[in-house]
């Protein structure tokens, strides 16, 4: 017989004249019958996901409970990831810096940290340009293995240096989880690769530290597959999650990958999580970066990240889709124009 564990939920919609008894009440019920019991007090109102068996949960009265409004069975595959558990935009503060209901994140540096001079020449630069999170990298797995692989723990402490000087968060990769302990040790904000985005042990991990994650579209994941692995992430009590949308694989050649931006839309539609988007690993090309960002910030993103580099002709990775710091103050002055007149649609 298939086992129903999981494949429903029910979202408890608490009443606004709930009590916090009534809310210690439903999850005390939730937990005697073996079903996981998760909090969301919006501002609004309080909704209690219950996730697991579904015979055990759908026999109990729930609507009859005191302080209860109503009682709403999920069933797509994500489920507190969605927007049906949760209304309200979910607003991720990276070492102080929001990102997510109206908080535009301009996020840029360098793909990778290369030296101690290259990192600080981007991170001054894009931090005097209005740059709110440095990102750099200090583990690099590149398609080729013989590539430059990154400065691993020596990257991470010149990225503190740069936060330190600079006064910018920094996001970084976590590649295998058994990095992630470190990495999260330095960094404000991990990102999770494309080519980890259905990496379930990474993702599960991450679910279980503290630090915000931003999880990276798989190259040819669905939409729906990219919020499931979300879902691994904030199933572990990890609500801290940023979508970024970083283009797919397409049978187009002329761009590194296809940005979908439609993806953008379709999040805000259903996932309450922010969602940024990646112009450069996107556009793969230099010319293309200011057009993709700009169509992001059209598309009602969250934010973007963008490699940007002092010297781009000499970087160790991703020198072509890398824009100059002058380029990069260009396309700021032009968001903030935009994001002005986005404002007053609202
Ligand atoms: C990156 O942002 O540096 C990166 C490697 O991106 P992606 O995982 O999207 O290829
Ligand atoms: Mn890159």
């Amino acid at each position: 017989m298939k086992s129903t564990r999981g494949d429903e939920s029910l979202i408890i919609v608490m009443a606004s004249t709930a009590t916090p008894e009534d809310v210690a009440n439903v999850i005390e019920r939730l937990e005697s019958i073996g079903a996981e019991a998760h909090l969301s007090e919006g501002k609004h109102r309080t909704v209690i996901g219950a996730v697991g068996d579904r015979n055990a949960i759908q026999q109990l009265p729930w609507e009859a409970f005191p302080g209860v409004e109503r009682a709403v069975p999920v069933l797509k595959p994500f489920k507190f990831v969605s927007r049906d558990f949760q209304v309200e935009d979910t607003v991720v503060d990276v070492g102080g810096v929001l990102v997510g209901g109206g908080n535009f994140a301009p996020i840029a540096g360098p793909c990778a940290v290369e030296s101690r001079d290259q990192l600080f020449a981007s991170a001054e630069a894009v931090a005097k340009a209005g740059a709110t999170i440095l990102r750099g990298d200090a583990f690099k797995p590149r398609t080729s293995p013989y590539s430059f692989q990154g400065l691993a723990e020596k990257g991470l402490e010149l990225l503190v240096e740069a936060r330190e000087e600079f006064g910018l968060p920094f996001v970084a990769e976590a590649v295998d989880p058994r990095d992630v302990e470190l990495v999260s040790s330095y960094a404000d904000l991990i990102r999770v690769g494309t080519r980890n985005m259905a990496n379930f042990t990474l993702l599960s991990e991450l679910g279980r530290q503290g630090k915000p994650v931003m999880l990276k579209r798989g190259l040819t994941a669905t939409i729906e597959e990219w919020l499931n692995a979300a879902e691994y992430i904030y199933k572990e009590g990890n609500h801290d999650v940023i979508l970024c949308e970083r283009g797919i694989r397409t049978f187009e050649t002329s761009t590194r990958n296809t940005l979908d931006i439609s993806a953008v839309p379709v999040i805000k539609e259903l996932s309450h999580l922010p969602v940024i988007v990646d112009p450069s690993h996107s556009g793969g090309k230099r010319t293309l970066v200011g057009a993709l960002a700009r169509t992001a910030v059209a598309a009602g993103a969250d934010g973007f990240m963008i490699d940007v580099h002092p010297a781009p002709e000499t970087a160790l990775v991703d020198g072509p889709q890398a824009i100059l710091p002058g380029e990069f103050a260009e396309l700021m002055e032009q968001v903030r124009a935009m994001l002005a007149v986005m404002e007053s649609f609202k």
